[in-house]
């Protein structure tokens, strides 16, 4: 079969240095999964110890998911929701405002397109409101929301985003605390507040994720830190874009990380474990206020011009019910906050003087690598994505962001599966790293 060689020949992978791509002897081929695991071609098992990259929640092939997807195909695969409607994607959105107490919910294809959208709306429904001075969005400093050249203006991660500014609306920046710390997240209100007195009017919405932006390295802050931001965009006039395609469907703890913080956004953006991880589906949801901005006779010409092909795909809106149903019937939240305490618990027993921190909201967790003492690993060592590659060999499949090495398994992991992970993780470690980092020591000098 030879597939790497003909992958090799022919494809592009995402977020992929190509040249490092087609030298490395860890590239695997996946053929199967099942539950927690997945399968290569040679029928060697890892625990999927990213989620198949943050969406897949409920394991692989499980039956519930599988069996509404072949149930909707045999019905039909794809129907258009420009003009026409269908049962599925009636029910998924009752079912989400009800979980979220939003009223009206737009369908994507993407996280990106999720805060694409809102964007768009945020932008246009100011100006039919008649506030047309509302021309920008405030985003919070190492923000992630997606690869299209909107959700990339909101983006502060420069090695992703710098190279395109120039092609970028500018993002006025509210700094973010680097950790949940008293002192450092009144030090960024502070810098919020100079913001929204100067910009206050300006703004259409503040753009955030909720409690941890996941893209930045598992940044954290807290409950009260949202509010407040919150707070600061109601009172300035601005609406409130909160970006839950990461945080939401428990991986964060509470169904939505918005419940945590007690805040109802004027648009909630979802994707990523909306299908269970099964299929590319996106949900923006909104209020009625908002909604209203959009109405009037036809020649108001109030209409949002915007909708993908695929938007509100039957298969999709399928899956993301049984995805709901087996929230319901198989208390998925209960299960990942104790999954939450186990990886934790699992984290910080690993000891190696390069895991300088340990990070972990609900089902979100990370180490921190760095040289013995706290200096920063040089970046051309590649040191997280080594890490990354090497876990491969004991067994599980991990990704890094730098030298922030993310673990992420799906919420439904046992407590076996969860041990072998964070084995491998701590194997990987020691591996590249050095037992006692004495290759850490060497590299950073
Ligand atoms: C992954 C992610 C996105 C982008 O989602 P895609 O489906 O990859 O387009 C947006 N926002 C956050 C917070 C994310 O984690």
């Amino acid at each position: 079969m030879d597939w790497l060689r003909r992958d090799y020949a022919s494809l592009w992978h995402p977020f992929t240095q190509a040249d490092e791509w087609e030298k490395q002897e860890e590239n695997l081929v996946i053929e199967r999964g099942e539950g927690v695991w997945l399968i290569d071609t040679a029928g060697r098992r890892y625990v999927d110890g990213t989620s198949s990259l943050w969406c897949n929640v409920l394991g692989h092939r499980h039956p519930r998911l599988d069996a509404a997807l072949a149930e909707q195909a045999g019905r039909i695969a794809h129907t258009t929701m420009l003009g026409l409607t269908h049962p599925g994607a009636i029910e998924h959105a009752e079912r989400l405002c009800a979980l979220t107490g939003l009223d009206r919910v737009f369908y994507s294809d993407s996280g990106s397109t999720a805060v694409e959208v809102a964007l768009k709306m945020a932008f246009q429904g100011k100006q039919q409101l008649g506030e047309t001075r509302r021309t920008r969005f405030a985003a919070l400093s190492e923000a992630y929301h997606g690869d299209t050249v909107g959700s990339v203006s909101l983006g502060g991660i420069d090695l992703f985003h710098g190279i395109y500014r120039p092609l970028l609306f500018s993002a006025l920046r509210v700094e973010s605390p680097e950790r949940s710390d008293p002192a450092e997240e009144a030090r960024c209100l502070a810098q919020a507040r100079a913001l929204f007195a100067e910009h206050g009017e300006e703004i259409a919405a503040l753009v955030v994720e909720p409690l941890v932006q996941g893209a930045a390295g598992m940044r954290t802050h807290s409950v009260g830190f949202l509010r407040e931001l919150a707070r600061l965009a109601r009172a300035a006039g601005a609406w409130l874009v909160v970006d839950e395609v990461a945080t939401g469907f428990g991986r964060s703890g509470p169904m939505f990380a918005c419940e945590a913080a007690g805040i109802r956004p004027d648009f909630l953006c979802l994707a990523k474990a909306i299908t269970g991880g099964y299929l590319p589906l996106a949900a923006t949801l909104t209020s009625e206020t908002v909604y209203g901005c959009f109405r009037g006779p036809y020649s108001a010409h109030r209409t949002f011009y915007h909708g993908h092909t695929y938007t509100g795909n039957p298969l999709a809106v399928a899956v993301a019910n049984a995805t709901l149903d087996v929230y319901r019937d198989e208390a998925i939240l209960e299960r990942a906050q104790r999954a939450g305490l186990r990886l934790d618990a699992a984290l910080r027993a690993i000891h190696h003087p390069c895991v300088t921190e340990v990070r972990r909201v609900g089902m979100m967790g990370a180490i921190l690598l760095t040289a013995p003492g706290g200096r920063p690993l040089p970046a051309v060592g590649r040191f997280g994505h080594r890490v990354s590659l090497a876990a491969r060999r004991h067994g599980a499949i991990i990704r890094n962001l730098g030298d922030t090495v993310v673990v992420m398994p799906p919420l439904v992991i046992d407590d076996a599966a969860l041990d072998q992970l964070v084995a491998a993780v701590a194997a990987a470690v020691s591996e590249v790293l050095g037992a006692d980092g004495a290759r850490a020591e060497a590299a950073s000098g």
